[in-house]
């Protein structure tokens, strides 16, 4: 699938380093740096055979995703208000299924993400999930209101979610597959962060960057 003949070589006088990107259409671009050369770079790119072509395949998987559909504003505004209505009430209902306390709720527009939970105990939860399916929808409730006991994503945090929420390895794996491209494209990222955020992980960096990167050559190189 990679075709090495194919490979655009770019020599970059400010460039510090080998870097290979693989854009979402698949091309494949390596930069050259000042002291580099073009037999050096095609070497480089020859060793990350493997790596290009896995990015290649994942943007032929991405390209394949079906686009979000572009809700007229009168629909996205009533669907809001939808939210804004349903979602707080359901939170609470869980949260004192659990005995848990939440200072606040608000319902958001964000790109990236499903939901989110403060130290301060505000839960924030993305309007979308209204055209969720009610389990997934629940998950991710469950999930922003486990971090009310750990702030992290540790086995104990995960130990949490599946008391409370037995099938939720199902609810991840429909945020993380296809199912939330039925309706909106948004991912969120996971694994730490000081406010901790609902799964998605993966698709992040497809979603958000239009590149993947991988670099050699010493200063500043930082593989993607
Ligand atoms: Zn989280």
């Amino acid at each position: 699938m990679a075709d090495i003949n194919h490979i655009g070589f770019i020599r970059h006088p400010r460039a510090r380093r080998y870097v290979i990107r693989v854009a979402d259409d698949g091309t494949v671009r390596v930069t050259i740096p000042r002291w580099g050369s073009k037999r050096e770079a095609a070497a480089f790119a020859e060793q990350e055979r493997g790596w290009i072509e896995k990015q290649q395949r994942r943007a032929e998987r991405d390209s394949h995703r079906s686009t979000p559909p572009a809700f007229p504003p009168e629909v996205e505004r009533e669907l809001r208000d939808l939210a804004k209505r349903e979602l707080p009430a359901r939170l609470l209902g869980l949260a004192a299924a659990h005995g848990l306390k939440v200072a606040r709720v608000s319902i958001r527009n964000q790109r990236w993400r499903w939901g989110s939970c403060s130290r301060k105990g505000h839960i924030c939860l993305n309007w979308r999930l209204v055209q969720m399916p009610d389990s997934v929808r629940d998950y991710v409730m469950i999930h922003e209101l486990m971090h009310l006991k750990r702030m992290d994503h540790s086995p104990k945090f995960w130990k949490l979610v599946a008391q409370a929420c037995p099938d939720f390895a199902s609810a991840r794996a429909w945020l993380r597959g296809d199912g939330p491209s039925t309706y909106q494209r948004l991912t969120t990222s996971e694994g730490g962060g000081e406010s901790g955020t609902v799964a998605g992980a993966g698709s992040f960096a497809a979603a958000g960057a239009a590149v993947s990167s991988r670099a050699i050559g010493a200063v500043n190189a930082r593989p993607t």
